[in-house]
C-alpha cells in the first residue's frame, strides 16, 4: 500500500526506457532485462577479458557481467553508478551476477572476494566505491569472505585516457598495498573492478597481490569494454 502511493507521488522508472515499473521489476523493465548485453564470460572457455589479461597477471578466470556499449543500456548504468551515487544497484547487480556465476563450478573454488579500492580523495568526491559495492552484492550472496577492507590504494592516479599502454601500466603501477597479506594466504581470491578496458588497474592491483600474498587469483567486473 505505502509503496503504491510512492509510486505514484515517486514513480520508480526504468533507468534505460523510463516507463514505469511494476512491483516485481527493479532498476530495469522487462523488456530492457532482456535486452541486457550480457557476456556470458563465466560459460565460456575463454573470453575477451581473459585474452586481454593474458601473459600479463597469472589467474584461473576472468569474466565480466556485461559488454559495454557507446550508448547502451549498460552506459546508462554505469552513469547511474557514477553520477547518481546508485550504489543499490551496485549491489543489486552483484548480487544479480552472484546468481548466474553461482551455477559454474570454477565459482565454488573461490573463497574470498576483494574490490580494486579507489584512493580516498576520490572516494570522498564520489561517496562510495562502486567497485566495493558490486563486491558487496557478490559476497553477500555468494556467502563468502569479504577482504576488501585489506586492500588499500595508496596514491591518487590522473586521468589515463590520454597514454599509450606502457606509461598506463607504469601510472598504476604500486599503488596498491595488501595491508594484511595473511588474510590472503592460500585462498582462490576474486578480485573485483567496476569496468575493465585496457586491464591496467587490474594488472596493477592484481600484480601487488601476488607478489605479497601466496593466493590464486579469479577476475570479475561489472563491465567489459573490448
Ligand atoms: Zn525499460
Amino acid at each position: 500500500m505505502l509503496q503504491n502511493i510512492l509510486n505514484i507521488v515517486y514513480p520508480n522508472l526504468c533507468l534505460s526506457c523510463h516507463t514505469s515499473l511494476v512491483h516485481t521489476e527493479r532498476y530495469l523493465c522487462l523488456g530492457c532485462q532482456l535486452q541486457l548485453p550480457e557476456t556470458n564470460d563465466h560459460l565460456k572457455n575463454e573470453n575477451g577479458v581473459e585474452k586481454t589479461l593474458w601473459g600479463r597477471i597469472p589467474f584461473e578466470r576472468a569474466f565480466s557481467f556485461l559488454f559495454f556499449n557507446q550508448r547502451g543500456i549498460t552506459q546508462k548504468l554505469l552513469h547511474e553508478l557514477k553520477y547518481k551515487g546508485n550504489e543499490e544497484l551496485a549491489v543489486f547487480l552483484g548480487s544479480t551476477y552472484a546468481k548466474k556465476i553461482s551455477k559454474t563450478a570454477e565459482s565454488h573454488k573461490i573463497d574470498a572476494i576483494v574490490a580494486v579500492p579507489l584512493h580516498i580523495s576520490k572516494l570522498r568526491k564520489r561517496g562510495y566505491n562502486q567497485s566495493l559495492a558490486f563486491a558487496n552484492g557478490l559476497s553477500e550472496q555468494l556467502g563468502i569472505e569479504n577482504l576488501s577492507e585489506f586492500l588499500i590504494r595508496t596514491k591518487a592516479t590522473e586521468t589515463q585516457t590520454k597514454k599509450n599502454r606502457p606509461e598506463r601500466w607504469e601510472n598504476v603501477s604500486s599503488i596498491f598495498s595488501v595491508v594484511e597479506p595473511q588474510k590472503f594466504e592460500n585462498r582462490h581470491v576474486l578480485l573485483v573492478d567496476d569496468v575493465i578496458t585496457t586491464g591496467a588497474t587490474i594488472e596493477s592491483c592484481a600484480n601487488e597481490i601476488i607478489r605479497t600474498c601466496k593466493c590464486s587469483l579469479s577476475i570479475a567486473s561489472i563491465a567489459f569494454a573490448a
